[in-house]
């Protein structure tokens, strides 16, 4: 997003030279806030950004992960080849948290990309019993669409309450109403530990 704003930008303000996009994946640059709401239940099929790249003489470098950087030579390193640069501008955002352990488990997903909303679409469409790890803007997005899906939800949040690290108390305090108003159940105060065989283990109060 920051990525594609900058190259925008750059244009309208005039710039002439030559601007390339990276991006480890593979799919056309897209806005993230619809992944936990219209693309997940499944009423978008992407959040594609309406802008072409071409007619702004933006290159659009996709499925091309950057794997290392020499500043000294002023190049970055990927699997195709390096890519020279005069300026480099670094938004590569920000990864969820993995719990330990959870890599590659079957029943456990993470939510950031259009791939993994995709991979969540039907995991609703079933209506599991599903557990939410992290009662944040995205835990809660994700919460209220599972339940508009027909999932039994809990969400379980280390902190003592929703948002502890986003706002304070005294604004976020209406918030923890979202999940009750959605059917969802919130355990707060309670860290998750573990997973065993298709059960998070949480320790209450940490
Ligand atoms: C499910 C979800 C819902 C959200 N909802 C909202 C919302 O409602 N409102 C709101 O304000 N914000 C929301 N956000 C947050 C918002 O999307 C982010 O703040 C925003 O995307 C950050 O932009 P960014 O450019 O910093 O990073 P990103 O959008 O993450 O872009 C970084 C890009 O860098 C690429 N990249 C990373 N490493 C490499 C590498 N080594 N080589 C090449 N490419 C690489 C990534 O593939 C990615 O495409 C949501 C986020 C998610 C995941």
């Amino acid at each position: 997003m920051a990525g594609v704003q900058t190259a925008v930008a750059l244009r309208e303000h005039g710039f002439t030279g030559g601007v390339t996009l990276l991006g480890a994946e593979p799919h056309q640059p897209y806005d993230r806030p619809p992944l936990s709401k219209a693309v997940l239940l499944g009423k978008a099929e992407g959040s594609a950004f309406d802008v072409d790249f071409e007619a702004l003489g933006v290159t659009l470098e996709l499925g091309r992960e950057v794997t290392g950087l020499r500043p000294g030579d002023h190049e970055l390193d990927t699997a195709r080849g390096p890519v020279p640069y005069d300026v480099l501008v670094v938004a590569t955002g920000a990864e969820p948290v993995r719990l330990p352990g959870t890599r590659d488990v079957p029943g456990v997903h993470l939510l950031r990309t259009l791939d993994d909303a995709e991979r969540l679409r039907p995991v609703l469409a079933e209506q599991h019993d599903v557990v939410v790890v992290g009662a944040g803007w995205i835990g809660a997005e994700f919460a209220t669409a599972a339940r508009e899906a027909g999932c039994r939800v809990t969400v379980v949040e280390a902190a003592e309450r929703p948002l502890a690290g986003a706002l304070p108390a005294e604004i976020a305090a209406p918030m923890a109403t979202w999940y009750a108003d959605a059917g969802a159940q919130l355990r707060t105060h309670a860290r998750v530990e573990r997973f065993e065989g298709g059960v998070v283990v949480v320790v209450v109060g940490a």
